[in-house]
C-alpha cells in the first residue's frame, strides 16, 4: 500500500528539514561529510551479519567479507597483527566498550573496573549490566585520570586484577590518558601484565591519533588489551555504529557454539547490522591514508584556529594536544541553545568535524560567546 498524501507530506518535510540541517552540528562529535550513495541500493535488501565474520554462515545475505576488510583495516591502524585480533562493526563506542569490559571480566571474573570521573556516561551502565565490581577514579582538572587516585585506590582495595578503562579522548574535554603512566603505575603495586587488563576507549580519537605525527600512546603495541571507536564520529556513518578490537586469545574464551546460525555467537547482539559494515568498508576504500590525514589536520587546524580566537577575546580555553574539542567556560543558555552545545558543568565545548571547510559556523559561536560575555560584564 502506498502511502497516503499527508504521510507522504509528512516525509518530504521532514526531508527538508534534514537538507537544512545537514551541517548544523558543532558541538558534537558527529562527522556530516560523507558520502555512501554507492550503497544505497542495498537498502533493498535485509543483510544481517549475526555470528562470526570469520565463519561460514547459511544466513547468505550477510556482508561478512566486507566486515572482515575493515577488521583487517582497523587491526593494522591499532597495531595487532590480524591473525592475533578479533573484532567486529557494532552498534556504537557504547557496545564496543561494552565488548571490552565484558572480556576484561570473563577473564578475572572478581576484577574491579577502575574507571575516571572523565568517562563517558555510558560505562555506570556497563558496569551495572555486567555486573563488574566498579571503582570511580578522580579526573585532574585537564580531564586525564588522577594516576596518583588510581595507584591508591588498587593499593587500598587489594585488588590482583584491575581492569582499567582507559579514556583517549574524553568526552567532554578531549583528554588522553596516559597508557604507559598507568602502567607504570600499576607494575609499580607488583602486579604482572597478564593480571590485568587495559580496554581504550577512543570513541572520536581513535580515527585521529593513527593520522598524526605525533600520537599519544594507544594501541595493542604500547599495551592496550581492547579498543573501541565509534563510526559515526570522525569517519562519519547516517547510521551509528562502532568498531572493537580485541585479542583474539581474549575472544576466543567467550566464543559459544550455536547450532541454529550453525556459527558461533561472540557479540553483544545476535542479529548484526550488515549495512554499516559496507559504510565502513566504504569510507577505508574511498579515503586514503594521505586524504585522511588531509582531513584530520584540516579539523586540528580549526581547533587551533578557534582556540586562537578564544584566547585573543580573552577567555579561558583548553584544547588537549592531536584533539578536535574545544573546552571554553559555558555561555549563557541563549548561545548554547542556538548553537546546539553539549554543556557540562560550568563548561561547553565546540567540536571542529570536518565538515566544517571554512571557520564561518565557528566564527558564528564565538561571537556569540564574546557577546554574552560583553552583556554579562555590561
Ligand atoms: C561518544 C562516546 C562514547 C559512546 O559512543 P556511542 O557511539 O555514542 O555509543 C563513548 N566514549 C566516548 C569517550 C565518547 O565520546
Amino acid at each position: 500500500m502506498p502511502l497516503s498524501i499527508a504521510d507522504q507530506n509528512k516525509l518530504d518535510a521532514f526531508w527538508s528539514y534534514c537538507v537544512k540541517h545537514q551541517y548544523f552540528n558543532i558541538g558534537y562529535p558527529e562527522s556530516a561529510d560523507f558520502d555512501y550513495t554507492m550503497l544505497e541500493r542495498f537498502l533493498r535488501f535485509s543483510i544481517n551479519n549475526c555470528g562470526d565474520w570469520a565463519e561460514y554462515c547459511n544466513y547468505l545475505l550477510n556482508s561478512f567479507e566486507f566486515e572482515k576488510e575493515v577488521m583487517e583495516y582497523f587491526a593494522g591502524l591499532f597495531n595487532i597483527p590480524f591473525e592475533d585480533s578479533w573484532g567486529y562493526v557494532t552498534n556504537g563506542g557504547t557496545e564496543s566498550n561494552m565488548f571490552g569490559c565484558y572480556l576484561g571480566r570473563e577473564l578475572f571474573p572478581e576484577g574491579t573496573l577502575y574507571y575516571s570521573k572523565d568517562t563517558h556516561y555510558s560505562v555506570a551502565k556497563i558496569v551495572k549490566l555486567l555486573r563488574i565490581k566498579s571503582q570511580l577514579v578522580e579526573s585532574q582538572f585537564c580531564g586525564e585520570m588522577d594516576y596518583d587516585d588510581l595507584e591508591r585506590k588498587i593499593s587500598a582495595s587489594g585488588e590482583r586484577h584491575p581492569i582499567i578503562f582507559a579514556n583517549i579522548g574524553t568526552t567532554v574535554r578531549g583528554a588522553i590518558d596516559d597508557i604507559a603512566e598507568i602502567q607504570r603505575r600499576i607494575a609499580g603495586l607488583g602486579i604482572a601484565r597478564k593480571d590485568y587488563y587495559l580496554h581504550a576507549d577512543a570513541a572520536l580519537s581513535g580515527m585521529i591519533l593513527p593520522f598524526v605525527d605525533e600520537p599519544q600512546p594507544f594501541t595493542f603495541a604500547d599495551g592496550i588489551d581492547s579498543i573501541g571507536v565509534s563510526g559515526h564520529k570522525m569517519i562519519g556513518s547516517p547510521i551509528p555504529c562502532g568498531i572493537v578490537v580485541a585479542k583474539k586469545s581474549n575472544v576466543d574464551r567467550i566464543s559459544v557454539e550455536i547450532d541454529y546460525i550453525s556459527a558461533h555467537d561472540k557479540t553483544i547482539t545476535g542479529s548484526r547490522n550488515g549495512h554499516t559494515p559496507l559504510m565502513m568498508w566504504a569510507a577505508m576504500r574511498s579515503h586514503t591514508n594521505a586524504e585522511w590525514r588531509r582531513r584530520i589536520q584540516h579539523s586540528l587546524n580549526m581547533a587551533r584556529y578557534a582556540v586562537d580566537r578564544f584566547k585573543a577575546a580573552g577567555i579561558d580555553v583548553l584544547c588537549h594536544k592531536n584533539s578536535i574539542t574545544v573546552v571554553f567556560p559555558k555561555p549563557a543558555e541563549w548561545v548554547w541553545k542556538k548553537h546546539c552545545l553539549a554543556t557540562s558543568g560550568d563548561v561547553a565545548h565546540l567540536i571542529t568535524t570536518a565538515h566544517h571547510l571554512d571557520s564561518s559556523q565557528i566564527d558564528a559561536l564565538i561571537d556569540d560567546v564574546i557577546s554574552d560575555l560583553n552583556q554579562r560584564a555590561a
